[in-house]
């Protein structure tokens, strides 16, 4: 199947079979050894792997030189296989070796195992694609991508484009703005997602839409986020959330297998209410491959004497083995829970049950009881330790989370994969400085059946019909069910504070149409570089992307962003104010 014009086949594929046949094959230089004038080995390498071959000495070649080998395969001399390579039980003799390009000495070696410099990586993104590393995450990533398509298909729905020269979109994040040459002084905007096209889509009665969408946020770079990504974008007409659910979860097990492998063992989809994640793991997104749940300790310190209690809500992790902490950890926990917002961290290390020893600054404030249900409570046992938040109770929840993840959250290569569902999200995420609720997903997301009556007297109750996807404690993608009923909508921009007149201006498109017969609608999308990056057991989403940016949201190799010549800037109608002004 790879045999081409110029090649028999490709280095990773050759093995015992060949053994005696004639090749040829083509690649980079990996390494070379002389031994002696007349003998030298060259592994050859492609995107499937390394061969070695043998070369008269005198034949020049050197390192990342591209290559066209033709020669005999052989088994390796006994005692010389190379159980790391799996081409090592043979190798390639009586070679003819045609340059086809020399190469420069690479900015680093090509090479997993030796570390290059991030800016030279990206510099020389060309260099750094070849290690083997870059190619397996890249190709992961096709078949991630793959699978996805070939998922979306089969359930019916259908691939459709949309624009990337748009206006601005709800979500809430900074926009790249693209100005026009035709409108001098007018500007496009890129979408931060397909949304509004998506839900028009509806509208046109496409009835289920995808798209592998890449999307533009001119966000601060992170581990997880780069301003352009890519979702698997979805929505779909006459659906409940369920549904919804039901379609992600099958394209993403589907990419799950297509990366990893039929037989990966991925448990079951969990569901939680947003207010069990919060109350069981501190976070909206639980990272379920480890215990360690907060427990409610507010019935336990309900009419206590001790001041450091007497909060509306007292929560704690139990640590394992955690009574062996020094008064240094301790002390760290403490400010990093006070830096977390927390007022302060109590902390009780169970030394023995029966009788009940319990050892902490406040053991001789608490009574009896009180110790007692502590530890009945939290079901600690000897040896852990009880760390305590007293708090409001998003406060206790939040911090207590980020102690959880510091005390027991595993390596991103251990605890296999756990999805969970989020669901009934907050309609709305505390009030701005002028008192009005702020939306937490876009301000379409219908809110849930039971709660629409509170929306005016009691928002902050309010639950939505918005869902997450998590990935062992990464948010994976978001989704809701949309408003499609005008009165619905205004209550919505009511409570945001958003009249008539901005309304009409911001989506005054999108809520025209829906005059025109909207469908009930709802849908999802999910952040496929997480996705690849984690299936990839990669930290950084820039692992998976062949031309990331860095951090500071550059491009090393081409030098974006950059200066435009004063004539381009003319044809825009763009004037530059000097950076220092
Ligand atoms: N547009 C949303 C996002 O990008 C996803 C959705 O609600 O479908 O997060």
């Amino acid at each position: 199947m790879t045999a081409t014009a110029m090649r028999s086949q490709c280095c990773g594929e050759i093995g015992i079979a060949d053994v005696g046949s004639k090749v040829q094959l083509c690649g980079w230089v990996a390494h070379r050894r002389d031994h002696g004038e007349h003998l030298a080995f060259v592994d050859l390498r492609d995107h499937t792997g390394i061969i070695q071959c043998v070369l008269d000495g005198s034949v020049e070649v050197r390192s990342e030189w591209v290559v066209r080998i033709e020669g005999t395969v052989r088994r390796r001399p006994e005692g010389t296989d190379n159980p790391d390579l799996a081409t090592g039980q043979v190798e390639v003799s009586q070679c003819e070796v045609e340059v086809l390009a020399e190469a420069e000495a690479p900015p680093f070696p090509v090479d997993d195992r030796v570390s290059a410099d991030e800016m030279l990586r990206l510099r020389h993104r060309y260099v750094d694609l070849r290690r083997p590393r870059m190619q397996a995450n890249i190709r992961l990533r096709a078949r991630v991508m793959g699978a996805l398509r070939d998922s979306m298909a089969s359930q019916g729905f259908c691939e459709v484009e949309t624009p990337l020269l748009w206006t601005p979109t709800p979500e809430g994040a900074r926009e790249f703005t693209v100005p026009s040459r035709l409108h001098k002084g007018e500007f496009y905007v890129l979408p931060q997602s397909p949304q509004l096209a998506k839900q028009l889509l509806m509208v046109g009665g496409v009835d289920r839409y995808f798209q592998l969408a890449r999307c533009l946020r001119d966000e601060d770079l992170r581990a997880d986020r780069q301003f352009e990504f890519t979702q698997l974008d979805l929505e779909a007409s006459f659906v409940d959330q369920a549904d919804i659910q039901r379609a992600v979860t099958e394209a993403v097990l589907a990419a799950t297998r297509a990366a990893l492998g039929d037989d990966i063992d991925v448990p079951g989809v969990e569901t939680f209410t947003w207010r069990e994640a919060m109350e069981r793991f501190g976070t909206d997104k639980p990272d379920t491959r480890f215990g360690i749940e907060l427990v409610d300790l507010t019935a336990v310190f309900e009419s206590t004497e001790v001041k450091a209690f007497s909060a509306p809500c007292v929560k704690a992790i139990v640590v394992p083995g955690g009574a062996v902490m020094g008064r240094s950890q301790l002390d760290s926990l403490v400010q990093q829970a006070k830096s977390l917002g927390a007022k302060g961290l109590a902390w009780f290390k169970v030394i023995s049950v029966a009788p009940l020893v319990v050892e902490s600054p406040l053991d001789k404030f608490i009574s009896i009881t009180e110790r007692e249900s502590l530890v009945d409570v939290s079901q600690a046992s000897p040896g852990d330790l009880i760390a305590v938040v007293a708090s409001d109770w998003r406060t206790a929840c939040s911090v207590l989370g980020q102690l959880r993840l510091a005390t027991g959250r595993p390596g991103i290569h251990e605890g296999g994969l756990r999805y969970c569902w989020v669901t009934e999200f907050p309609m709305f995420d505390g009030l701005d400085e002028q008192g009005r609720p702020q939306a937490a997903h876009h301000p379409f997301t219908m809110p849930h059946p039971d709660d629409v009556h509170l929306m005016a007297s009691d928002p902050l109750s309010v639950r939505s019909q918005a869902y997450d996807l998590v990935l062992n404690g990464w948010e994976l993608g978001s989704g809701s069910i949309r408003v499609h009923r005008e009165d619905i909508q205004r209550q919505i921009f009511d409570a945001l504070g958003i009249g008539f007149a901005e309304a009409e201006e911001r989506f005054g498109f999108l809520l025209g149409a829906f005059r025109y017969g909207a469908p009930p609608h709802g849908g999802f999308a999910v952040g496929v570089d997480r996705l690849v990056a984690l299936l990839a057991g990669e930290e950084n989403i820039r692992e998976v992307i062949a031309f990331p940016k860095t951090q500071s949201g550059t491009d090393p190799m081409t030098n974006a962003p950059r200066e435009l010549a004063p004539g381009v800037l003319r044809d825009l109608g763009l004037q530059v104010i000097p950076r220092n002004s």
